[in-house]
Order: structure tokens, then sequence, then C-alpha cells
């Protein structure tokens, strides 16, 4: 498949929608950070084991909770809901080599996030036929 890299600003887009693999949603409306619905996520490291809270705007590293996690190490990230590993099967971080974090988007979009505590390293995936893409790129 072809990739096409596109440049998104920090915080120009907001993940409203993000689930695990079995559809749960990882959106918790009773933490708000950055005035929306924050992306919660349960990390496990050994025995610890805590619920971290994502700023839900693309780009923002804003992350509540995890200070019982080294700077570092790398953690495993799982759905608060049904526990299912969201570790994204080979894909690894371009700055560290941890495991990345797959969230689902609306539409076959994933938002990749680096598993390693303190590696900020982020991507978005949309697929897409082509067609939206070509219109959004090319004004077709
Ligand atoms: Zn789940
Ligand atoms: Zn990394």
């Amino acid at each position: 498949m072809e990739r096409v890299i596109i440049e998104v600003p920090p915080e120009s887009f907001l993940v409203s929608v993000a689930t695990c693999p079995n559809g749960h949603s990882l959106l918790d409306p009773s933490v708000k950070l950055g005035g929306h619905a924050a992306i919660a996520i349960l990390a496990r490291q050994g025995a610890i084991e805590e619920t971290i809270f994502l700023n839900p705007w693309y780009g923002n590293h804003e992350v509540q909770g995890g200070a019982g996690f080294v700077v570092g190490s790398v953690v495993s990230l799982h759905c608060p809901h049904c526990k299912v590993s969201l570790t994204a099967n080979g894909d690894q971080c371009v700055h560290c080599d941890a495991p990345m974090a797959n969230l689902k988007l609306p539409n076959g979009g994933v938002a990749q996030a680096c598993t390693r505590v303190g590696c900020y390293y982020h991507r978005l995936r949309i697929q897409d036929s082509g067609e939206r893409l070509a219109r959004f790129l090319f004004g077709e």
C-alpha cells in the first residue's frame, strides 16, 4: 500500500471517538482534559496497574496518572473495560523501538502512541479508498 505523509499541527484534531479492538469506548467523560473527555487507558508494568488519562487533542502530551511508572521504561497498554492489549502487532516506535499501541478511530483510522514512558512519539494512520483523500488533497 502507498503511504502518504500528512503533517498535522499539534492540537488541530480532537479525538472524540476511539475504541479498543473489541469496540469499547476509550473516552471517559468523567475526566476532562483540554476541555473534553480524556482518553482512558489501563497501563501495566509488572505488578503495577494504573489507569492513565491522555489529553484527547492529538499532539498534546498531557498525561494524568502513571506517576508509579519509571520514565524510560515500557508499559503495556490495555482497554480499561475488557483489558485487551492495545499493542500494535509488530509496529515499533521510530525513535526508541518500543512497541506502539493502537487506538481505533472511526472510518478505519488508527492513532498510534509509543508505550515507552516519556517518549511522546505518535502517529495517525488513515485508511481510505483513495477517493476522499484525493478530493481532500487535490480539491477534485
Ligand atoms: Zn475493550
Ligand atoms: Zn518511543
